[in-house]
């Protein structure tokens, strides 16, 4: 079994000193949960902070505290000094990416001191993660502290099997690009085989910014890095629903919700539970109580509002001046609303114990849970899952949670009037009703838990390292290399057929910008001269440009897919007519119109509407539109609709590169086929050579060749093989 490393900014235990000693305790977080029983099944190692300055421990200390976390807890400490946490994790963390990834530009402090530190910080996490790792391990990084370890890994050690989670929201395109670091940050997680976010949106605005920020496409939600496949998945995180499922026979909760029974008599409690962080709403909230108690005189004195608030971040200045806001408000509503013996809200400024907290959820008969943005929300899913009997959620749509809690009542956090009103249906709500809702919550709860979340991870994880084996072997290893290179020196007639654009050169935004440069032609000549080779380049492109760039070249040329070819002289594979052009022209040319970025490129026997620089969505869209525009046209004129790179061709249906392929094949007996290109019009081509040759496929798409090169460097280094010289695209 492969070990897992997990690293995330802080370790899963709690150090205190006591009187010269450190005692140690094992927290249990939602993501630690999550992973214990995956602990039972493999060995696992955590990299992490700890939780203590590292300056105000000695060397020795630090040794202890290394060494006990090592031998006992599996965990290996990355030491932050309080200058390291100020910038790194209270700076970049919690004042840059923090506010801008819940939607707070205006919160947003852009410091360059704080970037280095993350940078640092960074480093020395992967450095931590580089000197555990051993060969078949499989790290999983977590978080928005560390979005830059993936890549720093993967350059160490390209063939490691790296996971990312995303644990708070990924936003939008527009919001994102503000960012002075965004394309470190997105070239930080492409590093990674894999990149797990909580909810589709995430997944679907991440993959936006890399397209629009570093050009990447993806494939339904799968991209390719430096030759490497990424996916992109979504994974919302579940929670440990057993533990809050059974809470309540606990004799610990029990006397718990005894105590509290006898100070809530009879009201009915609403219960609000968060990190006091201004993307939880607090104030919103309150907002939305307080005008309730106004609108709604028949539940004063009827209700109590228990609003459980955790300190944090309160060193950070934005946290302090919410915490002064949030007591303001309460202290104006027990003013205003409250009497002797009753008050509206009842604030509790710390963090709970898991039996307290239980016994709240067990207890209130509503549960108000309205972030402004949250990546996922736990206490509404633990709220589901803890209560017994009925009890309504109300739950905003901002947060990830909502995606799978549809049954609660979901608001728009912002809208006070909506919240106070969604209160009351909450308050009115028949028994029957609401544990009708619940119950489909819980079993959805009950299925998707914390333990399966981790699981279905890692097994992605496993499936991305094999998928990237399988690629591997796919591509043309070493032995298969050297034996292509025998049979090539070993044959006396040999043929070579090449796909031009994708294959010999990059794919370029204009068909223009792709000419051949020096080397290229140099290695193209002094292939085509070894006694006993043909080399042919098959293209989609038009005859006056191939003869441009390669007519003094003594290869064959093939143009337009195989309209035409040079075998000696230029001539038509068989008779074709371009009457159909005129009429295609006007209707791809409305498309041009619509679509900015788009253009016809028009050759003698085809036309073609290339979209290389349309923004990938419209292009998308508007790609099948025109297919369907075109499929009723083009059957009146034995026509058929090529889908390539970026690009559509309309052309006679008999004209493919399989048929000139053909063509060069059958001309003699050769002792040596070597086919390459890149897209789906050199699959015919594949085809047609089959088990005769080399059949060789630019990129890592479905495909009918033997084996896949990376790239067209690699294209080139083959020929420079087979000529056994230098040569490639300059
Ligand atoms: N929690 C707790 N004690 C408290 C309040 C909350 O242990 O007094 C826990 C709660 O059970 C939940 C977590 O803190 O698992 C909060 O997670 P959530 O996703 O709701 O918000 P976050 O703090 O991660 O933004």
């Amino acid at each position: 079994m492969n070990r897992i490393l997990i690293v995330s900014n802080r370790l899963p235990v709690m150090i205190e000193r006591r009187k010269g000693s450190f005692f140690y305790r094992q927290s249990t977080g939602g993501v630690a949960t999550g992973l214990s029983s995956l602990y039972k099944n493999r060995e696992s190692i955590w990299t992490g902070w700890p939780g203590i300055a590292s300056n105000r421990l000695s060397s020795e200390d630090k040794a202890e505290i290394t060494e006990h976390l090592e031998n006992e807890l599996n965990c290996h400490p990355v030491f932050l000094s309080q200058r390291d946490i100020s910038l790194y994790y209270e700076g970049f963390s919690n004042k840059t990416v923090w506010p801008l990834f819940h939607y707070f530009p205006q919160y947003v402090v852009y410091d360059r001191q704080y970037w280095r530190a993350y940078q640092n910080v960074n480093e020395r996490f992967a450095e931590k993660v580089l000197d555990i790792m051993r060969e078949g391990d499989l790290v999983w990084i977590h978080d928005y502290q560390l979005m830059l370890v993936p890549r720093i890994i993967r350059q160490a050690k390209p063939e490691a099997s790296i996971g990312y989670f995303h644990h708070i929201p990924f936003p939008s395109y527009e919001l994102f690009r503000t960012l002075p670091q965004r394309r470190e940050l997105l070239e930080g997680l492409a590093g990674a085989d894999l990149i797990g976010f909580h909810t589709y949106d995430y997944a679907r605005h991440f993959l936006s910014s890399l397209h629009r920020i570093l050009g990447y496409e993806n494939n339904l939600g799968q991209f390719t890095e430096a030759d490497r496949p990424v996916r992109v998945d979504t994974f919302p995180m579940g929670i440990d629903y057993d533990r809050f499922a059974n809470a309540f026979h606990d004799p610990n909760v029990q006397k718990e919700i005894k105590n509290i029974k006898k100070r809530v008599h009879d009201y009915e409690v609403i219960l609000s539970v968060d990190r006091l962080d201004y993307t939880k709403g607090v104030p919103q909230r309150l907002e939305a109580y307080r005008e309730l108690l106004k609108t709604h005189p028949e539940f004063r004195e009827k209700i109590i509002l228990i609003m459980v608030a955790v300190p944090s971040r309160t060193r950070v200045e934005h946290y302090q001046r919410l915490k002064d806001q949030v007591d303001e408000m309460i202290g104006m509503i027990n003013g205003e609303y409250g009497t002797i013996g009753w008050s509206p809200v009842w604030y509790l400024y710390r963090s709970l114990p898991f039996a307290t907290l239980s016994a709240l959820y067990n207890l209130a008969d509503v549960c108000l849970v309205t972030p402004v943005r949250d990546g996922m929300n736990l206490v509404a899913k633990e709220y589901v899952a803890a209560k017994q009997d009925g009890g309504m959620l109300v739950l905003s749509e901002m947060t990830g949670a909502s995606r799978e809690l549809g049954e609660a009542i979901i608001v728009n956090p912002n809208n006070h009037e909506e919240v106070t009103d969604a209160l009351v249906q909450a308050l009115k709500m028949n028994e029957h009703e609401i544990i009708q809702r619940n119950q489909v919550m819980k079993s959805r709860l009950r299925r998707y838990t914390v333990d399966r979340w981790g699981r279905e991870f890692i097994e992605r994880l496993e499936d991305m390292k094999d998928r990237h084996l399988e690629m591997l072997t796919k591509g043309l290893a070493e032995t298969s290399r050297q034996t292509l290179l025998l049979n090539y020196r070993r044959a006396a007639a040999r043929l070579i057929l090449l796909d031009y654009d994708g294959t010999l050169v990059p794919l370029q935004h204009t068909p223009e910008k792709a000419k051949p440069g020096e080397n290229l032609l140099r290695l193209i000549r002094r292939l085509a001269t070894v006694p006993g080779n043909e080399v042919v380049v098959i293209s989609g492109r038009d005859r006056t440009i191939l003869e441009n760039w390669f007519g003094d070249l003594p290869v064959g040329l093939a143009a337009e897919h195989g309209a035409w070819i040079r075998d000696g002289e230029w001539m038509m594979m068989e008779p074709l007519s371009g009457a159909w052009k005129e009429e295609i022209y006007s209707i791809i040319e409305r498309y041009v119109d619509r679509t900015p970025g788009s253009f016809i490129e028009e050759k003698e026997f085809s036309l073609a509407w290339h979209y290389r620089k349309t923004g990938s969505e419209l292009g998308a869209i508007r790609v099948r539109e025109l297919i369907d525009d075109l499929i009723y046209l083009t059957a009146n004129f034995n026509l058929q609709i090529l889908e390539g790179d970026k690009v559509v061709e309309i052309k006679d249906s008999g004209v493919n590169k399989g048929r000139v392929a053909m063509h060069w094949i059958t001309k003699r007996a050769w002792d040596f086929i070597l086919a390459a290109g890149d897209d789906r019009t050199d699959e015919d081509m594949f085809a047609v050579v089959d088990d005769r040759g080399y059949t060789l496929k630019v990129g890592f798409g479905e495909t009918e060749a033997r084996y896949n090169l990376k790239s067209q460097k690699e294209v080139a280094r083959l020929l420079e093989d087979l000529v056994g010289g230098k040569g490639g695209n300059d």
